[in-house]
């Protein structure tokens, strides 16, 4: 492809991503494939000679498009949103057109600076208070693996990287039920082990983790010899949104020394809404908070802001300086590879500063509002309906209810096929979870184009294809 090709087919991918997502609401949200439909179509060997791009672009509208599931599909409710927003797909194009490797300031002065700046911006934005420094991490995973990583090796006066683990007792990490998988991971990548995650009990089902407990198993734990490391708080569980009394959590993290991370990884984006500012009380004492623009606040994955207290903690566990990384001349620097798991780092924060800039913090405010007013309005008309029941209260814009007709017996099996048949109706999507042992259907707004309509919408579609199920 020369210059001119470029340009052109530049254009071509232009228009085709305008017309791609005027048109998305037209399509079933979740693709309509069986397993290998996609791979059969697809050539067993790469081609030896080069094919026109005209024949590659045919094929992306022929094979993929339908294999996909479309993820800014106006009424995509399942799982949480992924949004994006076109001012963050300009800035992607840009930022792939630079193709920029920001691991140390030298090579990229520019990117590392905005990064400390958007990442600044966006900690006022959620008021989060003065006392963090921000990075941007791939995702959620990866910011809750370098907190229990930094964690881990505050409890072990940072020996543990030099010594490994075995020359220790064992490191101890503590969260709810309702916690993401993400700290299962990270607590296995950093070595401290499943067994060493104890589950703390919560209070109430929807409710936040017992603080009386947590503080009695920290106790036994170290009578017993463990090393108690971390407690990671909840906010907006991805279940059911439960979220953890912050402030209570944190009064027993400062009385036996622990570090605390919270996990906001959904909800915080709505944070920038002040009136939903109680849910994170207690929040500035955290050690480290994590949130995705990523999910809610209309930027491309990957965008995880990941918010620190002692940035020197994170450097000492992660930053390594060989040779040849090294600024010659230049002490105190900030190089953002020192604050995560991989060297190399996309120029992630030019998509945040398009989006806040293009946006605005009212506008971005207005959007998310909405959201929670529309799930909200849904969620008392599933609760005022005979044969539906709210299961749990929706926590922002997200609500979990069931199908329970009078007289219905398998209600769990009913709800299975209820979904299996919205999703193969294909006008919404949404996705399931279990609560105390029963299959529900949960429910999510965050999606850039979303409309009340679309929302009202998905309660004639559930509506519909619940009565013509027996
Ligand atoms: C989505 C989510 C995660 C994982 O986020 P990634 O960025 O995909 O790693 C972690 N915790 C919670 C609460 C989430 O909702």
């Amino acid at each position: 492809m020369d210059d001119n090709d470029f340009r052109a087919w530049a254009h071509r991918a232009a228009d085709w991503s305008a017309d791609y997502l005027e048109t998305v609401a037209e399509r079933p949200v979740r693709a309509q494939t069986q397993p290998g439909d996609v791979l059969k179509q697809l050539p067993p060997h790469p081609p030896h000679d080069a094919e026109p791009m005209e024949a590659i672009f045919a094929d992306l509208d022929r094979i993929i498009l339908p294999g996909m599931t479309h993820w800014q599909h106006p009424r995509f409710f399942a799982y949480f949103p992924a949004n994006s927003s076109p001012p963050s797909v300009v800035a992607e194009y840009v930022t792939a057109a630079m193709a920029a490797q920001c691991m140390l300031w030298q090579t990229s002065p520019a990117a590392t600076e905005l990064e400390t700046r958007v990442l600044d911006w966006l900690r006022q934005m959620i008021g989060l208070g003065d006392g963090f420094a921000g990075v941007i991490q791939d995702s959620a995973s990866g910011a809750t693996l370098a907190a229990l990583l930094t964690a881990r090796e505050r409890a072990l006066g940072f020996e543990g990287n030099a010594q490994g683990l075995a020359a220790h007792a064992p490191v101890r990490v503590y969260a709810s039920p309702q916690a993401h998988s993400s700290i299962n991971k990270a607590v296995r990548i950093a070595g401290i082990g499943d067994a060493n995650l104890v589950n703390v009990p919560m209070r109430g089902p929807h409710g936040s983790m017992d603080v009386e407990a947590l503080e009695r198993a920290i106790m036994e734990d170290r009578a017993a010899g463990f090393i108690p490391a971390a407690i990671v708080a909840c906010l907006g569980s991805t279940s059911i949104g439960a979220c953890d009394d912050i402030e209570a959590v944190f009064e027993v993290a400062r009385r036996h020394g622990l570090y605390l991370h919270v996990d906001a990884a959904w909800a915080g984006s709505a944070m920038i809404c002040p009136e939903f500012r109680d849910l994170m009380r207690g929040a500035e004492h955290a050690d480290s908070f994590v949130f995705n623009p990523h999910k809610w606040l209309f930027t491309n994955f990957d965008c995880t802001a990941h918010f620190v207290k002692d940035p020197k903690a994170l450097t000492d566990t992660l930053g390594l300086r060989p040779a040849y990384l090294r600024t010659l001349g230049r002490d105190g620097l900030v190089d953002y590879n020192e604050w995560s798991v991989p060297l190399g780092r996309r120029f992630r924060a030019l998509k945040l500063w398009f989006v806040i800039r293009s946006y605005g913090v009212e506008t971005l405010r207005t959007m998310i509002r909405r959201h929670v007013a529309w799930s909200q309005e849904l969620a008392a008309q599933i609760d005022a309906h005979p044969d539906f029941e709210l299961v749990s209260q929706p926590v922002l814009s997200l609500f979990t209810f069931r199908y329970a007709p009078a007289g219905a017996r398998d209600i769990d099996a009913l709800n299975a096929r209820l979904l299996e048949r919205i999703n193969n109706d294909g006008r919404i999507y949404l996705t399931q979870t279990q609560h105390e042992g029963r299959f529900v259907i949960r429910f999510q707004v965050g999606q850039t184009s979303t409309s009340r309509e679309d929302v009202q919408m998905a309660w004639s579609v559930i509506h519909e294809l619940a009565r013509g199920l027996e």
